[in-house]
C-alpha cells in the first residue's frame, strides 16, 4: 500500500510577513532565544526523528504531514545541533505554512532554493531570531555574532543573515 504524498506549494506570502507570522508563533509559545524546539514539536503533535544518511536519500530535513497535528521531521544523523534546529524550525515552516494549502497527506524533501524552500527559511529564522529579542542582544553583545549565534543555537552562517535582513550589519 502506498500513499501519494502531495508537495509543498508556495504560500506567496511576503518575507515580512512570514516573519511576522513565526515571531508571533515564538512569543505565542512562549519560547526564549535557544530554547528546544523538540518540545513544541512534541505539543503540535509531531515527531523529530533521525536517519542515518545509508538509511534516506535525503540530503537535510524533510517532513511528512499525514494530518493536521501528526507529522514527523526527519533529520540526518551527522549533522550538528544548530544546524538541526534550523532544520527543524525550516520543517515547521511548511507544516505552518505550506500545508493548510495542501489539504492531502503532504511530503516536504527537497532542500533548495525554490520559493517554497525560502519561506520555509524565512519562518525559522523568525521563528529562532524575533526581531525585538535579536536586535537587544545585538546591542547587549555589542554585535558579537559568535556570540549571538550561540545565545539563540544558530549557525553563524544565519545569525549573519538575520543581522543583515534587520539593518544591523
Ligand atoms: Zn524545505
Amino acid at each position: 500500500m502506498s500513499v501519494n504524498y502531495a508537495s509543498p506549494s508556495p504560500c506567496n506570502a511576503g518575507k515580512a510577513a512570514i516573519m511576522a507570522a513565526a515571531e508571533k508563533f515564538a512569543r505565542d509559545a512562549e519560547m526564549q532565544p535557544g530554547d528546544p524546539l523538540e518540545a513544541i514539536v512534541e505539543r503540535l503533535g509531531g515527531r523529530v526523528c533521525y536517519k542515518a544518511l545509508d538509511d534516506a536519500d535525503l540530503e537535510d530535513g524533510s517532513i511528512v504531514v499525514e494530518e493536521q497535528g501528526k507529522f514527523t521531521i526527519t533529520l540526518p544523523t551527522y549533522t550538528g545541533a544548530a544546524r538541526d534546529r534550523f532544520t527543524i524550525a525550516h520543517e515547521l515552516g511548511h507544516y505552518f505554512l505550506h500545508y493548510p494549502r495542501c489539504c492531502a497527506p503532504m511530503a516536504a524533501k527537497r532542500y533548495g532554493s525554490d520559493r517554497v524552500e525560502w519561506e520555509a527559511n524565512w519562518f525559522a529564522a523568525g521563528l529562532l531570531m524575533p526581531s525585538a529579542q535579536f536586535q537587544a542582544a545585538f546591542e547587549t553583545h555589542a554585535g558579537d555574532i559568535t556570540k549571538l549565534a550561540a545565545l539563540f543555537g544558530v549557525s553563524l552562517q544565519a545569525a549573519t543573515i538575520r543581522a543583515q535582513g534587520l539593518g544591523l550589519l
